[in-house]
């Protein structure tokens, strides 16, 4: 997203696949790990993931899977 030609980072919809700290000309984002506490599990599956995902955007799944 930018805003006032500033990029930021929507992180609700972030995976954190770390492409747009390998892109950025500027080397203005790095990707850092998390603290210990703050790292969610990996889901059982796909449709863990995916659900878990929709969750936190207010979204349901329900009917699509
Ligand atoms: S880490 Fe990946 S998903 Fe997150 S903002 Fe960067 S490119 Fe987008």
């Amino acid at each position: 997203m930018t805003v006032n030609e500033v990029c930021r980072i929507d992180e609700t919809r972030c995976v954190g696949c770390g492409v747009c700290a390998t892109a950025c000309p500027a080397e203005a984002l790095v990707l850092t790990r998390r603290p210990e506490g703050e790292v969610d599990p990996p889901p059982a599956n796909r449709r863990a993931w995916m659900t878990a995902r929709a969750e936190k955007r207010g979204k349901s799944m329900g009917g699509i899977l």
